[in-house]
């Protein structure tokens, strides 16, 4: 089956919002074995819609439609389907029934306007939706399938999740299974190095290397006629690049690296404490992402200028002065710094040149020294990363964590 994902809206035309949703239904799609040929985007104007529709199902056999649902005048969409199918609007006594319950909640009563949302293309499949007012539908027309969906994603994901998946599965013979694996330390060329015999020769299932700050995925999708099918296609080789990628593997599925630091710290009962510099928080920001981070995190500085490196970490001048602010000498006093003031197992320190300034010949751009103290010892690395301000700080981070993760990983 062929597929269209419609953006319906003047926002997302104008550019005034993000067409998340587009990226969100593709990537499902996808993991469906269902082909995305089109993306569009049309605005809240019944004509243009009713000829989107129509050049839509002139080239495809499946568009999901979100937006438009809503209860004002410009919310059109399922007025122009149902015409464009030549389909009566009438009351649909469940949705209606759950829209009042939904106002009652709120201690309101429905409006002329949000009753407008009860009534659905005549036939179509109902698609209830508990987290807003608009339900969503489907309408089938012959080969002809079309989805609407409301626009707000906290709306559209669970009612694409919980009726449009299972709905579509009807339509596909096989299905697409993915698992992600979350790489660190290693660089995409490198990692591909290693493992290129695999993506050569891979068939079913396929491997996908992509790259992202620092970071690199694996994913690895099988296609098979069932679950059990897809699993037994996948584990093997999944076994298999983990044998040549070992602890370079920090995660599985949608985890980040602060996720797997955070958890690797609460559960070994080890507190942590930030002294950036170039970072400006960043790394600090990062941990502080993973819920539940307070049994573990307890300080963080940004000490930019010489003189806060002084005050608050008890670097000395003497090391300033002979080693300068980024220097191995000066990152060492910070972690240790840190963690004393703070009084934790670990502390961690960031101090670099991140451009687009500053650099010599000596000290160029990307330069930047990270220390790391845990109970007692210091060890420092020099990083020397390439891109600009934002990237030099990303990768920081990154190299930071992904540092943290595997010392942790051994106590
Ligand atoms: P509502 O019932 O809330 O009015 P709706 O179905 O009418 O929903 P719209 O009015 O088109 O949807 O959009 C409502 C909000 O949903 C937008 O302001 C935006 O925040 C979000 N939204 C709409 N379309 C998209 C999209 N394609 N990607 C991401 N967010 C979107």
């Amino acid at each position: 089956m062929k597929a269209e994902i419609m953006a319906v809206g003047t926002e997302v035309l104008m550019g005034d919002i993000v067409n998340t949703n587009a990226q969100y239904i593709a990537r499902r799609l996808a993991d469906l074995g269902i082909g995305v040929y089109y993306h569009s985007a049309v605005g809240d104007n019944s004509a243009r819609l009713k000829d989107s529709l129509a050049l839509g199902f002139s080239r495809v056999e499946l568009i999901i439609a979100t937006g438009g649902l809503g209860p004002t005048k410009d919310d059109l969409t399922k007025e122009t389907a149902a015409a464009y199918f030549n389909r009566k609007l009438i009351l649909h006594e469940e949705s209606y029934l759950m829209l009042t319950q939904y106002f009652e909640k709120q201690g309101r009563e429905v409006s002329e306007n949000n009753k407008k949302q009860a009534y659905m293309p005549e036939g179509s499949v109902v698609l209830p939706n508990p987290n807003g007012t608009a339900p969503g539908c489907i309408l089938k027309e012959g080969d002809k399938i079309l989805v609407l969906l409301p626009g707000p994603p906290r709306e559209m994901k669970p009612m694409f999740e919980n009726y449009v998946v299972p709905y579509l599965e009807k339509y596909q013979d096989s299905i697409l299974v993915s698992k992600v694996l979350r790489i660190c330390g290693i660089g995409e060329g490198h990692m591909v190095e290693k493992i290129a015999h695999i993506i050569d020769n891979q068939s079913n299932p396929t491997v996908a290397p992509y790259a992202k700050e620092g970071e690199v995925t694996l994913r690895i999708t099988a296609k098979a006629e069932n679950m059990v099918e897809a699993k037994r296609l996948i584990e093997p080789m999944e076994r298999e690049i983990r044998n040549i990628l070992g602890e370079d593997i920090y995660a599985v599925g949608e985890t980040t690296l602060e996720d797997v630091v955070g958890e690797l710290l609460v559960n070994k009962k080890l507190t942590i404490s930030t002294a950036e510099s170039c970072t400006g928080g960043m790394l600090s920001g990062r941990l502080i992402n993973y819920p539940g981070i307070s049994a573990s995190y307890l300080e963080g500085v940004v000490t930019y200028s010489n003189e806060a490196k002084m005050k608050y970490l008890g670097v000395k001048e003497e090391t300033l002065d002979s080693f300068g602010a980024v220097s191995e000498e000066t990152a060492r006093e910070m972690a240790e710094g840190i963690a004393k003031a703070a009084g934790t197992d670990i502390g961690v320190s960031v101090t670099g040149i991140a451009g687009p300034g500053g650099g010599t010949e000596d000290k160029p751009v990307g330069l930047v020294y990270v220390g790391l103290y845990i109970r007692g010892k210091v060890e420092v690395k020099k990083l020397n990363l390439s891109g600009d301000r934002q990237k030099v700080r990303n990768r920081t981070v990154v190299t930071v964590l992904d540092w943290i993760r595997r010392e942790i990983s051994k106590l």
